[in-house]
């Protein structure tokens, strides 16, 4: 395990030399192939219970013999200066097994930074061997898109009651889910919980399903009681079913990596574009031209665009 962590260590590193040898480390990995793991993905807003499925449901998934590895994204942690996912001390069962690995949200950096070495350090847990590697992330907009991108499965974990009635809840967000959890159905709790999934039954229904073929199922559960925490991982081995039955599995993998391949590839021209001194220079007075009104937005973009063709981009 302190192999692997190193490895992590050193692709989470922004040091030249070590981007170098962490080259190196993926080309290596990229010529030896990997072994496929389940990539599943566990959305939702900050309390809706992720920390608390994950600890409930990665006991039981080792308990049935699997190596779980535990990555999260998490791009707010890098304004606040700290990783709020991941953390060990809120999954402190799971993370004292030795089938399990957790690793927090790498802070520092934009989210195609922190999506870029989460995809790195998915490819190490694949080649370590792990079977099931569950990304953490929160819901809270652009991250839940990246990550979609990384994972084979995508889960979506809501609350009732917390505000987020069906206009609340990002359609995009939604539509992206294989999976849809309504957690908390516990106690008094129950019968809201119920009432929202027969809701979001209906909400999904309606979608186009991100996965041809596959209607993504609402479930009610307690991460708390371990209520349907079973279910949902009966529904996630049925997904993937369906997938390598309709032959989907892999050209979604390879339709991914181009998706993710094209956004890193816009996200890095558009960082160096804007790093160029010409064009660094020049942006603060295009916005503040644009900000009193003196320039019209699309004339601003015209102005920036101009300045595109002597621009080198190799460094
Ligand atoms: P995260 O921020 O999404 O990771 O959420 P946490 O797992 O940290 O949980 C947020 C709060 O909800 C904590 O106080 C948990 O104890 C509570 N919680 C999580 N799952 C359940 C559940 O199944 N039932 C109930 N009643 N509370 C839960």
């Amino acid at each position: 395990m302190s192999a692997l962590a190193q490895s992590i260590t050193l692709i989470e590193s922004t040091a030249p030399s070590h981007r170098l040898c962490a080259r190196k480390v993926l080309e290596g990995l990229a010529e030896h192939g990997r072994k496929r793991a389940r990539l599943v993905a566990i959305s939702g807003v900050p309390g809706a219970g992720k920390s608390s499925l994950i600890e409930t449901l990665g006991n039981q998934l080792c308990d049935n013999g699997l190596r779980v590895a535990v990555l999260a994204v998490d791009p707010s942690s890098s304004r606040s200066g700290g990783s709020i996912l991941g953390d060990k001390t809120r999954m402190e069962t799971l993370s004292i097994r030795p089938e399990c690995f957790i690793r927090p949200s790498p802070t520092g950096g934009a989210l195609g930074g922190v999506t870029r070495r989460a995809r790195e350090t998915v490819m190490i847990c694949e080649a370590a061997g792990f079977d099931v590697i569950l990304i953490e992330t929160v819901g809270v907009g652009q991250s839940e898109i990246a990550v979609r991108s990384l994972v084979d499965c995508f889960i979506l974990l809501l609350i009732t009651g917390a505000g987020d009635d069906l206009q609340g809840i990002k359609k995009g967000i939604v539509e992206i889910a294989d999976i849809v959890l309504i957690n908390k159905a516990d106690g008094d709790n129950q019968v809201a919980a119920e009432t929202t999934r027969l809701e979001f039954e209906g909400v999904m229904h309606m979608l186009s399903p991100s996965t041809e073929g596959w209607s993504p199922p609402v479930l009610a559960v307690s991460a708390h009681e371990d209520r349907g925490i079973a279910e949902t991982w009966r529904a996630v081995e049925a997904y993937f079913e369906h997938l390598e039955i309709s032959s989907q599995l892999l050209s979604r993998r390879r339709q991914n990596n181009l998706n993710w391949y094209r956004s890193h590839v816009a996200e890095e021209l558009y960082a160096r574009f804007l790093q160029d001194p010409g064009i660094a220079g020049e942006i603060a007075h295009i916005e503040l031209a644009v900000l009193d009104g003196s320039l019209e937005p699309s004339l601003a973009v015209d102005t920036l665009y101009e300045k595109l063709s002597p621009i080198s981009l190799s460094n």
